[in-house]
Parts: C-alpha cells; sequence; structure tokens
C-alpha cells in the first residue's frame, strides 16, 4: 500500500472543507486564537515507514492525547494498583462532566475524562516525588518516544491554570473523597502542563507507536514501554473511552482505538501494524476533532484497516 498517497489524498479531499464547520476550543483562551484551517496527517509502520501530509510538520497542542501518555507511565510505575482508583468503563458523559463522579464516590469512571487523568497525574506526583518531578518524567516519555526534544507551551498551561475552573473543582471534589493524596496544586499543575505538551502529527505518531507493535519501543533496541498485556489494555481503553461520548460513533464510523483532546489531535491505532495522528483544530460538539475524524474515516475506507 502506497500510505504517501493515500495521506496525500486525504488532505487534498479534505482541503475544500478547511474552516467550513466546528469551532476552535474556546474556553481555554490560548487556544482560542488557533487558525482552523489546518490539517495534518502523519503514519508510523510497526516496520518504522513513516508517512505524512498537510500540515503535518506542524507543532500544536496534544491536550487530552496526552491522558493516553500519562496512563502509560502510571501503568508502567504503579502497575495494576492504579485501577483501585479508577475505572475502565465509558462515561457516556462529557469529557469534564462532574456528574458521575458524586454518584461514585469520587472514582473517575475511566483514565481519559479529565478527573481520570487528574488521578492518574496524582499517583504520577506521588511516584516522583513532587509536581516538578512528575512534568520532568512526562517530557522525558516523550522526548524518548518521538525521539525529538519535546516541551510545555508555557503560555497554554498558564491559560489553563488561570481559567480551568471545572479541573480545579473535579480535583478538589476527589480530594473531599479521600481519592487524590497529594496537594491539588502540584497534581493539577502537572495535568495542566501535560495538556499543554507541543508536538506535531509526525512526532505523535511516532510517540504512539508502541502500541503498535506490542509495547515495544518505535527505536528498536530500547526496553519496552509495556508489556503485551498493559498494551492490549491500553488500545481497548481508547476505543471503549478515548473519545468520550462519542466513542460509540468513533468505533461504528472508524473502528480504530482513538484517543482525541481539544486541541484538535487524534492518535488513532491500526493493533500490528501502524498508528496514526491527525490534526485540525475545529471541533464538534463532542469535543473531537471534525476534520479529524473524517480524515480517519477515509483512511480506513481507502485501506480497509480496522480492528473488526
Ligand atoms: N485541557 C483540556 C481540559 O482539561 C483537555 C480536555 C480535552 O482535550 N478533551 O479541559
Amino acid at each position: 500500500m502506497n500510505f504517501q498517497t493515500i495521506l496525500e489524498d486525504i488532505v487534498a479531499t479534505l482541503q475544500p472543507e478547511l474552516g467550513a464547520a466546528g469551532t476552535v476550543a474556546s474556553y481555554i483562551p490560548a487556544l482560542a486564537c488557533v487558525d482552523p484551517r489546518q490539517l495534518g496527517i502523519a503514519l508510523h509502520t510497526c516496520r518504522g515507514e513513516e508517512a505524512a501530509a498537510g500540515d503535518s510538520a506542524t507543532p500544536f497542542s496534544i491536550q487530552s492525547v496526552s491522558k493516553l501518555f500519562t496512563l502509560t507511565l502510571a501503568m508502567q510505575r504503579v502497575g495494576d494498583a492504579l485501577w483501585e482508583r479508577i475505572g475502565r468503563e465509558p462515561s457516556g458523559n462529557p469529557f469534564n462532566s462532574l456528574v458521575q463522579l458524586e454518584n461514585e464516590q469520587g472514582k473517575p469512571r475511566n483514565p481519559f475524562i479529565n478527573a481520570g487523568a487528574i488521578a492518574v497525574a496524582d499517583r504520577l506526583v506521588t511516584h516522583a516525588g513532587s509536581g516538578e518531578g512528575a512534568k520532568a518524567d512526562i517530557l522525558a516519555l516523550m522526548t524518548s518516544l518521538s525521539g525529538e526534544p519535546i516541551g510545555f507551551d508555557a503560555e497554554v498551561a498558564a491559560s489553563e491554570a488561570a481559567t480551568g475552573y471545572r479541573n480545579i473543582a473535579l480535583a478538589n471534589f476527589m480530594k473531599s473523597f479521600g481519592k487524590i493524596d497529594n496537594d491539588v496544586a502540584p497534581v493539577l499543575d502537572t495535568y495542566f502542563n501535560q495538556c499543554a505538551v507541543r508536538m506535531n502529527c509526525r512526532q505523535l505518531a511516532r510517540a504512539a507507536g508502541f502500541l503498535c507493535r506490542d509495547g515495544a519501543h518505535p527505536f528498536g533496541g530500547r526496553s519496552d514501554v509495556t508489556n503485551e498485556r498493559q498494551t492490549r489494555r491500553i488500545n481497548a481503553l481508547m476505543l471503549t473511552c478515548g473519545t468520550y461520548d462519542a466513542a460509540g460513533d468513533v468505533a461504528f464510523n472508524i473502528g480504530l482505538p482513538c484517543k482525541s483532546g481539544v486541541g484538535g489531535g487524534i492518535v488513532a491505532v491500526v493493533p500490528d501494524q501502524l498508528t496514526l495522528a491527525v490534526w485540525s483544530p475545529a471541533l464538534d460538539a463532542t469535543g473531537n476533532s471534525l476534520l479529524g475524524m473524517k480524515a480517519l474515516e477515509l483512511f480506513v475506507a481507502k485501506t480497509r484497516l480496522s480492528v473488526f
């Protein structure tokens, strides 16, 4: 299959729709000024081949795509004890919803909604001994996996910290149930910074590469990122919970484990074959990239690659 041609075709097909529908995430002020008329796509195969088209080299705020990588770190560090604090069920609710948390005594439904990712950040802070240590661990993982230096966008992190009322509420609410061990301040600082990681599609496709090769590091010769069982579980969670209350539609229309973010990025996995990263900033009502999802639908239609 000529992946380069396929990706170029997808970008050309969607070009006329750039900027036509959807809205950028304006609730984070620093994201409100991103030009919505951008579309990038990149792919990394389990044999190490790469292809990319459109704005694939333009860095963006990975936002909740980061939850996939912090979950990976927490699985490496905490192991199965992680699941004492966090569930594995789709929430069927928006990613920043508070309602379920009260009914379920402060235990988040899954690690990909905001409450779950904040609980994961708490585990990382405990393991690293401080918020600064947890942030350094996150950047070290992203840098190792993508093979290029990766950093936080300080402006985006500050913008979220200044306006993240719901996330602050979620953290305090979980703390009131005794489900957060550390002070909420370093936990939230870790969470806001992980959301503000800046990467481009090429780097993201490569960084997620361990998910299409049973946990093996994208660059051969290094120790595995996760074991086979952990890798299967991350993919399962991405399929069932990775796109919030759109997860059913995404499984139906695309049929691949995906993790999205409100920066407009989506990572998708074809197990044993390849990983894809797409980015287009305009979002649909569920907070997923509108054209990113269309790009994935086109990819699956053209290649017939799907887990089903
Ligand atoms: N930083 C965003 C928030 O906490 C992440 C949400 C997302 O990407 N879905 O609201």
